[in-house]
């Protein structure tokens, strides 16, 4: 195969869309959905100028101030219910403990902080999907359809941050890079693989994967890289740990590809 194939396969092979959008009974939502691309592909743009884009803005970099980007949110004390004017008793305020009424965005609270956890790789909470579902069960947009159109608005926008906080943290890959642009790190996943090392391997798993033809080869493949990723897992938990961002990112590019190798033989078990 000459270096030029070589070359175009790989890229083909690495460059196709991961299929991280998780199974929801909420994936119609049109907030939602620009919410997933936002975080799969860490781009964050100024195109898109909703109080959702001023968040993660405000995510990435903190000396952004809140004044410049989040204007279309009239209720700025944040520890305090703009319906009933109670302050808040418990951590996030995402809703009044008092009235029940939604609150606005809050761009302090980062993901972690939507499930009470410490920010970091290592999620030690087997109750994620239990708390999502409590956050739900008091933001959403169903439940203030008869509300003012405010109101509606916050609980559309909060519904949808708590999905998102939700879908990311529950995945290793998500996580490292929600972790990553929380330190206002942005990683290119689509970015040429020039180590050798790591070029030779893609191509044996490529081939690897092209010649199995029963699902126990493939099985066995599977589970070869899915111990490959863990490692790579690791590798960036103490990386991150260590602040060791070079590391970081040089892990996550190794999690991206097996992540991605793993979806292919999914595909053709
Ligand atoms: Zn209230």
């Amino acid at each position: 195969m000459s270096n030029r194939r070589l070359y175009t396969s790989i890229s083909r092979f690495l460059t196709k869309k991961s299929p991280l959008n998780p199974t929801s009974s909420l994936n119609s939502h049109p907030r939602l959905e620009s919410s997933r691309v936002l975080s799969r592909s860490f781009t964050l743009s100024l195109e898109t100028t909703s109080l959702w884009t001023c968040y993660n803005l405000l995510s990435s970099n903190s000396r952004v101030s809140t004044k410049n980007f989040c204007s279309k949110s009239e209720d700025k004390d944040f520890g305090r219910c703009w319906n009933c004017g109670a302050v808040a008793t418990s951590a996030p305020f995402l809703a009044c403990t008092s009235c029940r009424s939604v609150q606005p965005l809050d761009p302090s609270i980062d993901y972690f902080k939507i499930f009470g956890l410490e920010k970091g790789f290592e999620i030690k909470d087997e109750n994620l999907e239990t708390k999502y579902k409590d956050w739900q069960k008091k933001l959403h947009p169903d439940l203030v359809h008869s509300k003012s159109e405010k109101e509606r608005t916050y609980a559309a926008e909060q519904s949808a941050r708590v999905i998102d906080a939700y879908h990311t943290l529950d995945k290793p890959l998500l996580r490292a890079l929600y972790l990553l642009q929380l330190e206002g790190i942005h990683v290119d996943e689509e970015k040429t693989v020039s180590d050798p090392e790591l070029l030779a391997e893609i191509m044996e798993i490529r081939e690897a994967v092209e010649e199995a033809n029963d699902s126990q080869a493939l099985k066995q493949i599977q589970s070869q890289i899915q111990r490959k990723l863990e490692r790579w897992s690791n590798s960036f938990g103490n990386a991150f740990k260590n602040q060791e961002f070079e590391n970081a990112i040089k892990s996550i590019l190794r999690m991206t590809y097996y992540q991605r190798a793993i979806e292919a033989i999914v595909k053709k078990l």
